[in-house]
Parts: structure tokens; C-alpha cells; sequence
């Protein structure tokens, strides 16, 4: 079965996510745990914890299926020593968050090197960032987003990701988001049946489906292999609705949470009702 959603709205309070998401009919979701944009945070209240553990339950939706998202300004492969520390330690507030609100899952963007190292130091010194985090943290798992290459990002190839697995000593604690823009825009192609088999067959060759969480489903802007990250509305993008009957018929990507983060919400309904009309009956 699969678990449809997207990156809904915190505005008002936490507690209003698993509501902005039965709203728009959606089986999971994604959510920021504080203000993305900013390094601090009040911590979580008490009450506001159990309001959206309450949500939660009201809008049926298992903590399986829902994928927070951290910080934009997060960078664990910082090149300098000082700023690399605190994206640690925003980090580590947001997976002891996360742990607070009940979930599993902690989705992150690996980082970037901003030409002051090479991609194999970058990724070392990310795995070591992840290894302190679970160290200092309980249970959740660190969810790495693959990306679109886009300026100094690492994470665009599977060997990428690979590697920082390879580098985590506790591979309980960690697992992968697959971005369909960020696929495409990194040169992997799922637009027709044989792209996407062989894109996907990579994939578990290099990384392994077994550490699969969940999936980011987005058209693109952007083109083929262009490492420019530019969302579009499902089916409106150069990656094509195809791609989406594909993902929506692979029994691989059942019961994990498939989120849009498409570009206008207020079709995000819509979208969702369309990915289900896709799937084929047996
Ligand atoms: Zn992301
Ligand atoms: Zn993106």
C-alpha cells in the first residue's frame, strides 16, 4: 500500500500538522519541528506535544508515515570547525525533538563543502557530524535526502550516499529519502520504464533499498543532469507523469511515507488524488 502526503504547514502550532494533512487526504506528511530558517528555537511545551500526539491519532496516520524535515541552514560537512559545531548541535536539538514528538525519522540534506574541501573530506567529516549526533541522541533514525548537486551539495551520487552509510558505525540510526527533482536533476533518469528499472537497480546495487525510508515525489523545472533544484506540480515538469505511475506501481516503495513538495499547495489535493488514480489494480 502506499502512504501519500505531503510537507504540510506547523503555522499556529505543531499540533496543526496532522490536521493540515487529513485536510488534504493524505496517508503521511512531512513537517519542519521549528522555523527553518532560523538556528533557534523554544523548546517544545508540554502541551503542545501531546496536542499533536493527539492529531496524530485523530487523523490515523502512523509515525511511520511521517518524515520531518530539518533545518535549511543545517550544514554538518561545514568546511570551518566553528560553524560545523553548531550545525551539530541545531541538529542534534531538532533529532531530540523529533524523539519528544514520538518519531522515527530525522530527513536532512547530507551538506556542502563550499570549495574548501573535496567532496571525499566533505563526506567524512558529515559522517563524523552523524556519528556524535547518534552518540548524543536516542532511537530516530537520520534520514539522508539525496540532492540535485545544485553549487557544493554533496549527496547527488548513490556512491555518495553509500559512503556515509559505509562511515556510520550504528547503521540502525540511519536511512535514505529519495527526491524525485533531485534524482533527475543529478542525471538519473525516470521518465520511461527502462530509465527508471535501471536508476532504481543503482540504486539498490550501490545503496540497498533496505535502508529506503521514504520518498520526496516532486516534478522538475529543471532539466536532465542540470544539478538545478527546481520543483514542479506532478506531471507538469520535465520529469513527466510516467515516472509517477512507475513509483506509484513499485511494490518496493510500499508503506513508506511518498511526500510532494510540489510547488503549489493548493493543488497538493489534487496531486495526491491523482498519484491514487495511478496505481493499477491487480
Ligand atoms: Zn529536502
Ligand atoms: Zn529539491
Amino acid at each position: 500500500m502506499k502512504f501519500v502526503g505531503a510537507h504540510v504547514s506547523t503555522s499556529g502550532g505543531i499540533f496543526n500538522a496532522p490536521l493540515n494533512a487529513i485536510n488534504i487526504k493524505a496517508k503521511a506528511f512531512a513537517l519542519f519541528t521549528k522555523n527553518q530558517r532560523r538556528w533557534n528555537a523554544k523548546p517544545l511545551a508540554e502541551n503542545d506535544i501531546k496536542a499533536f500526539k493527539d492529531n496524530l491519532k485523530k487523523a490515523k496516520i502512523n509515525v511511520d508515515h511521517v518524515l520531518p524535515h530539518d533545518s535549511y541552514l543545517i550544514n554538518l560537512g561545514h568546511p570551518e570547525k566553528e560553524k560545523r559545531r553548531k550545525s551539530i548541535e541545531a541538529f542534534i536539538d531538532e533529532v531530540k525533538r523529533c524523539h519528544q514528538l514520538g518519531l522515527k525519522y530525522l530527513n536532512f540534506h547530507p551538506g556542502s563543502h563550499l570549495r574548501q574541501m573535496t567532496e571525499e573530506e566533505c563526506l567524512k567529516v558529515i559522517a563524523e557530524s552523524l556519528n556524535e549526533t547518534i552518540e548524543r541522541t536516542e532511537e530516530v533514525i537520520l534520514v539522508i535526502e539525496n540532492t540535485a548537486g545544485q553549487g557544493s551539495n554533496v549527496g547527488y551520487r548513490f556512491e555518495h550516499i553509500a559512503k556515509l552509510i559505509e562511515l556510520v558505525e550504528d547503521k540502525t540510526r540511519i536511512g535514505v529519502c529519495l527526491d524525485t527533482c533531485h534524482l533527475f536533476a543529478a542525471g538519473y533518469d525516470i521518465r520511461t520504464e527502462t530509465a527508471y528499472l535501471k536508476t532504481m537497480e543503482e540504486f539498490d546495487s550501490i545503496v540497498g533499498f533496505e535502508y529506503l525510508k521514504g520518498m520526496h515525489l516532486n516534478d522538475a523545472k529543471s532539466t536532465l543532469g542540470s544539478r538545478i533544484d527546481r520543483h514542479h506540480s506532478i506531471g507538469k515538469g520535465n520529469i513527466g507523469l510516467e515516472a509517477f505511475r512507475l513509483i506509484m506501481n513499485d511494490p518496493r516503495l510500499d508503506n513508506i511515507p511518498l511526500i510532494l513538495e510540489t510547488i503549489d499547495p493548493s493543488i497538493w489535493a489534487e496531486e495526491i488524488k491523482l498519484l491514487y488514480s495511478l496505481v493499477e489494480q491487480p
